[in-house]
């Protein structure tokens, strides 16, 4: 009795299953940072993950650590694989019982339990947004050292092939998709509308509240790069160039300019609090507390109140960062 089913369940202790993942359109494949902080999701071209990427280490675009090459499927494809497996496993497991029933139905000639597997397909529960869409927000990148191809969104400089740091040289493409960005946000929301109208105000609001939080990588993976390259250049603790006042400091010391001398009193005004909303949505949820208020000045919230950041504010804020990254690129 169940010899069927034992041998079936000693055969899946040593068992591998391997899944297809799928390529896009142009090629690509989705890839995700296994750094917990980071997360980040991006693509590889196909072609190049097999014949550039080298398996000893794949480097986030974002965050710039490398793990082994084994270490990127994203949450999404780590979660289709499980529930393919264990459809697998059922439905070998179903087989194995209804081969039983068959033998013992022979033997006994009585019924027995039958039971049917139902193998479910996985639903798609991310948010894609429409290929329109997309491509506003992609931005499709070549290492110029290594030649791989890959694609992200957003602030992310590190190629993930061999990790070097493009900064300088994307930086101010970088602008432009985040311009081309802001000014696609209505386009976007009548795009998303059309999907499904209840989300699409709630999705404009998560895509303006990502560039704060965009622009400050930015100029922080920039400076790094450029201030590193200094013949100067001291030492400095990670994090120092996403501090307005530390950066000032640095920069100060060591080549006697900074923000104070690139951006008017009033640009910097606003720069300091620009960085303390994005300091709120990264750490607080958005939510005012004491703190926001005593180092951005600003006064039109009071503590426990939700910032909004709309569209103009992002523009603005571009826009310093832009003066101020062109700034730095002059010592590059
Ligand atoms: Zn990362
Ligand atoms: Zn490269």
């Amino acid at each position: 009795m169940f010899e069927n089913l034992m041998r079936e369940l000693r055969s899946m202790e040593r068992m591998q299953m391997s899944f297809p993942i799928e390529s896009d359109e142009d090629g690509y494949i989705d890839k995700e940072c296994p750094n917990r902080d980071c997360l980040f999701q991006f693509k590889v071209h196909k072609e190049d993950w097999k014949n550039i990427f080298k398996d000893e280490a794949v480097y986030c675009p974002k965050c710039g650590k490398s793990a082994t090459s084994n270490q990127w499927f994203t949450t999404e494809q780590v979660n289709a694989g499980k529930e393919m497996a264990i459809n697998n496993v059922k439905a070998m497991i179903g087989n194995a019982m209804r081969e039983e029933a068959k033998q013992f139905n022979r033997n006994n000639k009585k019924g027995f339990l039958t039971f049917a597997m139902k193998v479910n397909g996985f639903n798609e529960q991310i948010i894609k947004l429409p290929i329109k869409c997309k491509e506003i927000f992609e931005q499709k990148i070549k290492c110029e050292k290594c030649n791989a191809r890959y694609a992200v969104v957003g602030s992310a400089f590190y190629c993930p092939s061999c990790g070097y740091n493009s900064s300088r040289h994307m930086f101010n493409e970088f602008i432009d998709t985040t311009n081309a960005k802001i000014s696609n946000l209505d386009f976007i929301k009548r795009q998303l509308s059309t999907v499904n109208k209840d989300d699409a105000e709630r999705i404009i609001r998560t895509l303006i509240e990502t560039i704060p939080n965009d622009l400050v990588t930015a100029i922080q993976c920039l400076s790094e790069d450029v201030y590193m390259n200094l013949p100067n250049s001291k030492s400095f603790r990670k994090n120092t160039f996403q501090r307005i006042d530390d950066s000032i400091l640095l920069w100060e010391e060591t080549i006697s300019e900074s923000h104070n001398t690139w951006l008017t009193n009033e640009e910097l005004i606003k720069l300091k609090k620009y960085y303390q909303q994005r300091h709120l949505l990264a750490h607080n949820n958005g939510i005012v507390d004491e703190e926001y208020i005593n180092k951005s000045n600003d006064t039109s919230y009071e503590v426990g109140q939700r910032i909004i950041i709309d569209k103009q504010d992002v523009v603005e804020f571009c826009e310093i960062v832009k003066k101020l990254g062109n700034e730095i690129l002059k010592f590059a």
